[in-house]
């Protein structure tokens, strides 16, 4: 079924004030950062019934059957200071939507939203400073005094709503839906309302001053459990193995290897295993 998503518009805050649905396409990602150079205004979202390139962390797939979920893309321009919290607005999101059907989630630091050890969603964060827009009248600018304080952020959700775990062992071998947790399939136009309104009261808080950071590090699953952190590329990696003690005030992963010394690790730049 493909339910008319744009309707909900008018019904939200911020986030959602535009909405753009389309059947199918490479990656809600790319189609996000082509709105940008249209003048999109911030809060605008793009959702797919399909992705046939469905973007991860580090070059990693997303994979989804045609109309089963919710992958979508949000543009945002908040100020710099914000950045650190963006992942967090829209993994806590997430986990409310799960809280909503009294499914008990967590997040696995940084980006996966889990129910019992699987993963129910993904949410990714790309970013690029300075003007956004640039129409061919434009009138050049020579000192960028309005932009340099704000970044152009996209922020992207994958949900698993009617999704099948078990016809995707191969590449999402530890996945879950909220169909397979309730045992019954949802509207997935119910679930993007809810989602959408969660990630307007959290982008409104940290818009408004606030922090999301101690509600986000009580959902991470991931503190007190020994970690292998892996970074570099397929070519040359480093690995770390500690417990994982805590996040810092930016969303960094406070590891605590066997020697008793305390490494700080970026969401941005490892992968991270719980190995107990
Ligand atoms: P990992 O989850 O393996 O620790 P990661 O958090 O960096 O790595 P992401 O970039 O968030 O991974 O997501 C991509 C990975 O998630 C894929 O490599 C695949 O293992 C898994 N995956 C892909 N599609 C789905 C899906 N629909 N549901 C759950 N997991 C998926």
């Amino acid at each position: 079924m493909s339910e008319n998503f744009e309707n909900l518009s008018g019904s939200l805050g911020l986030i959602g004030c535009e909405i753009i649905h389309i059947d199918q396409t490479t990656s809600t990602m790319e189609d996000a950062w082509g709105l940008v150079s249209t003048g999109a205004p911030e809060g605008a979202v793009i959702i797919a019934d399909v992705q046939s390139a469905g973007r991860g962390r580090h070059g990693r797939k997303w994979v989804s059957k045609q109309s089963n979920d919710i992958l979508c893309s949000v543009l945002l321009r908040p100020r710099v200071s914000l950045a650190s919290e963006l992942l967090m607005v829209a993994a806590l999101a997430v986990t409310d939507v799960a809280n909503s059907y009294g499914l008990k989630s967590g997040i696995k630091w940084p980006n996966d939203i889990q129910v019992s050890g699987k993963k129910l969603a993904g949410v990714i964060a790309e970013s690029k400073t300075g003007p956004d827009i640039a129409p061919e009248n434009a009138i050049p600018v020579v000192a960028d005094t309005i932009h340099l304080d704000h970044i152009t952020v996209v922020i992207g959700i994958g949900l698993n709503v009617n999704f099948d775990p078990s016809t995707e062992t191969h590449s999402a071998p530890f996945a879950t839906s909220l169909a397979s947790e309730l045992g019954a399939n949802l509207d997935r136009s119910e679930v993007f309302q809810k989602l959408l309104i969660a990630l307007d009261a959290h982008y409104s808080k940290i818009n408004a001053g606030g922090t999301v950071l101690p509600l986000w590090r009580n959902q991470l699953t991931t503190l007190g459990h020994r970690v292998t952190v892996v970074s570099g590329n397929s070519v040359e990696q480093n690995t770390l193995v500690g417990t994982a003690l805590d996040v810092d005030a930016t969303g960094r992963l406070i590891v605590q290897d066997d020697h008793g010394k305390d490494w700080y690790v970026a969401a941005g730049e490892v992968t991270v295993r719980s190995i107990q």
